[in-house]
């Protein structure tokens, strides 16, 4: 009999890819299922990113690239922080891998067994897992409805033990679609600095922001030095299975976590790499229409929950997902299931995001807007029946 490490055994397996794996194959079965469930893009990637993809395996881009990335895309990627988000990246800072490699990457070269790392809760559903694979210990922070959805520096403060080592940051986040305040992530940066902590902030959402303003803690006084800033192509280009994305890190940093790209994929997909170029410096009219919809999405889909009694949300201000609080008994895991069997629609239960996420279920909207206005329907009716 296989006997499994005690990593791997601690872990549950992703129940945003499960739920997407699930609605796929009721889709193959015939079963007619409306998906409010994953975070993913419903636009096709735009046209010139393939085209520059397919060019690319013309011009024979289908070998080892370096480890940390093609210069042009590390050029790119480096300009793209500097210019938009105020980080003084130079392309030696800057490792191309998948985002979710990327914390993986990090975690892997920070974290020893016994450490902590913070983890915003509700938070996406990887983080914790990753901190565990590498063998330390996720503290979750509760961020819920009454902070919106945004840790405060009192709260995380009281969760630093001696063995903090990480404060994993989201802005504009997932599961919330909260977006932290210029004065939230200094007060956070401030409390990082003070008790010497590194921060790892997931910035994939960067550009799905509907309110407020986008701020990198890289690029707040003194914290370049102390920031891994991870991003990606998934969600701003509808790019999810190209698999790209990218971290920026102080050079102490980099020459740890580089090791860790060299011993587990190499280097990112040749190809996908000179796509990543023509992304960030081809046109930005796809982009942006894409963002249009998202928010007009958001607006339906806002009109929509305020039609349910029993959902109560905020609006959020970026990202593409509504989290509300459902008033029923039960948990929320139940509650996806039933709406699932009675009305075929799959949703997200609250609890898949951390304990502070039971009594919600998270709606995405990156759908049609007859899909969004058609489930959120359905999901009343269930709600309607239960006592
Ligand atoms: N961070 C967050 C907050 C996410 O929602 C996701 C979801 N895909 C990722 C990272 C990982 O992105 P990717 O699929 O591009 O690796
Ligand atoms: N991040 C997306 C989500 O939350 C995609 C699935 C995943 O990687 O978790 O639905």
């Amino acid at each position: 009999m296989a006997r499994f490490a005690k990593r791997v055994l601690s872990i549950e397996s992703s129940p945003t890819v499960r739920i997407s794996e699930l609605v796929t194959e009721m889709k193959a079965r015939g079963e007619k299922v409306v998906s409010l469930a994953i975070g993913e893009p419903d636009f096709p990637t735009p046209a010139h990113i393939v085209e520059a993809a397919k060019k690319a395996l013309d011009d024979g881009y289908t070998k080892y690239t370096p480890a940390p990335g093609i210069k042009e895309l590390r050029e790119a990627i480096a300009e793209k922080s500097q210019k938009e988000n105020k980080i003084p990246a130079k392309p030696e800072n800057v490792i191309v891998a998948p985002t979710k490699h990327t914390l993986f990457l990090t975690c892997m070269a920070l974290l020893d067994r016994g450490d902590e790392a913070l983890i915003p809760d509700p938070g996406w559903v990887s983080y914790g897992p990753m901190v565990t694979l590498a063998g330390a210990k996720p503290v979750p922070v509760r961020a819920a409805d009454e902070d919106g959805f945004v840790p405060s520096a009192e709260t995380v403060a009281a969760a630093i033990t001696p063995r903090t080592r990480l404060l994993m940051l989201n802005s504009p986040s997932n599961p919330g679609g909260s977006v932290y305040s210029r004065d939230a992530m200094r007060a956070l940066a401030d409390l990082a600095a003070d008790r010497d902590l590194i921060v790892v902030s997931d910035e994939i959402y960067e550009k799905i922001l509907y309110d407020g303003e986008h701020v990198s803690p890289a690029s707040l006084d003194g914290m370049f030095d102390r920031t891994v800033t991870v991003h990606g192509f998934s969600k701003t280009y509808a790019m999810t299975g190209w698999r790209l994305g990218w971290l920026v890190a102080p050079t102490p940093l980099f020459k740890e976590i580089v090791k860790v790209q060299e011993h587990t994929i190499t280097c990112a997909t040749a190809f996908a790499q000179k796509a990543g170029v023509a992304a960030l410096r081809g046109p930005t009219a796809p982009l942006d229409a894409m963002v249009a919809e998202f928010r007009a999405r958001r607006d339906l889909v806002m009109k929509e929950v305020a039609k349910i009694d029993r959902l109560s949300t905020d609006r959020p201000s970026g990202a593409f997902y509504v989290f509300p609080k459902v008033d029923v008994r039960g948990d929320s895991a139940t509650l996806c299931e039933r709406i699932l069997k009675e009305a075929s629609v799959a949703v997200t239960p609250g609890s898949a995001f951390g304990v502070a996420g039971e009594g919600h279920i998270r709606i995405s909207y990156a759908a049609s807007r007859e899909t969004i206005t058609e489930g959120v329907r359905r999901i009343g009716e269930v709600l309607a029946k239960l006592g």
